[in-house]
């Protein structure tokens, strides 16, 4: 069986995460998105909503699970003899960081871990999560970029009122 794992933060998770989960579960048996908790960055949701939101997006994909780590990638593989890691590519920019991550990845697991890249599709290349928390902080439309249920999330965390089509609906 051919599995992969596709870790990130997700914080939180953009059409442009779920664009390469779904081609990624078209190339691979089985593919695993890990939430990971070892980031330099502070995370604005926890760990725990990260999961949820996630699972809640990919639930109509059949053979792709979440779950979490808060060690080394190597490690995670290792512990479950997996050799192949996802990551997305949008732009030039992103390139030497991950080239960089990729080749450390296969030294330290002694050329036991590759790292597979996707490209972005062009309509999400603009897409990061910072942008999508930044222009909801400022009440933006963020609607074309995030599952409605996690733009509602962030509107909430940012104090807004929630804008989104749901919304829309209730109002109705
Ligand atoms: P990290 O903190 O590890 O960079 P992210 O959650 O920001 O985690 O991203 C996880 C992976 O998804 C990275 O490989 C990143 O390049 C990729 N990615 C993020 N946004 C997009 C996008 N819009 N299109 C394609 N890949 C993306």
């Amino acid at each position: 069986m051919k599995i992969a794992v596709y870790p990130g933060s997700f914080d939180p998770v953009t059409y442009g995460h779920l664009d390469i989960i779904t081609r990624a579960a078209r190339m691979f048996d089985k593919v695993i998105v890990v939430v990971m908790c070892n980031s330099a960055k502070t995370p604005l949701f926890t760990l725990d909503e990260r999961v949820k939101m996630l699972r809640e997006s990919i639930k109509d994909l059949n053979n792709v699970e979440i779950d979490s780590f808060g060690g080394l990638m190597i490690d995670y593989c290792k512990e479950r003899d997996i050799h192949t890691v996802i990551r997305g590519l949008r732009a030039i920019t992103d390139f030497e960081y991950e080239l960089q991550i990729a080749q450390t990845n296969k030294e330290l697991s002694h050329n036991e871990v590759d790292t597979v890249f996707l490209t972005t599709s062009l309509k999400y290349s603009y897409l990061s999560s910072s942008v999508v928390k930044e222009i909801a902080s400022y009440n933006g439309d963020i609607t074309p970029c995030v599952p409605g249920f996690i733009a509602d999330t962030l509107y909430e965390k940012f104090g807004h009122k929630k804008t989104t089509t749901s919304d829309l609906v209730d109002q109705k």
